[in-house]
């Protein structure tokens, strides 16, 4: 258990950019940013593209952006389209946001586990838990934020 944690802990944020949960361009319902499971730095040998079972669009990278593509990552927009996230819920001034239900699932335990206050446990400057910002993790805002994680993952597609 301590050593799945501390792994999980390492996560990087780039780990979760992929499949990335959208909203449509052209419907507004949930859309799929399909990267066939490969993250944004294996994305360059598949077709990326953005497909919503709702209304049928369906485009490939390639059809959206000319060129001088670029990956933006730490944002509330999937890093290939910059299209607006599904999974994301305003909490007062702040944005809770995730890449897709596996993401979310990393920000609850995160949020649920009390890791800041575990002893000796040096922050990996570039770990997602480093990147999670400090209101996530302060005790009084965790019962509330799970509260809106667990909103997110009912939220109806
Ligand atoms: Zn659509």
């Amino acid at each position: 258990m301590e050593t799945r944690t501390k792994h999980t802990y390492r996560t990087q944020l780039y780990e979760f950019a992929k499949d990335v949960l959208v909203e449509c361009p052209n419907c507004a319902h949930q859309a799929l940013v399909n990267t066939n499971g490969e993250t944004v730095f294996k994305s360059e040998k598949v077709k990326v593209r953005v497909v919503c079972g709702h209304c049928g669009f369906n485009k490939y990278l390639e059809q959206l952006w000319a060129k001088s593509k670029h990956f933006l990552l730490g944002a509330a927009v999937d890093p290939f389209f910059h299209l607006p996230l599904w999974l994301k819920i305003e909490l007062g001034d702040h944005l809770l946001w995730a890449y897709n239900h596996e993401h979310l699932r990393f920000v609850e335990e995160h949020v649920a586990a009390k890791l800041r206050e575990r002893n000796g446990f040096q922050f990996q400057t570039r770990s997602i838990g480093a990147r999670l910002p400090r209101w996530m993790t302060a005790a009084k805002r965790r019962e509330e934020i799970l509260r809106a994680i667990e909103k997110l993952r009912n939220k109806k597609a």
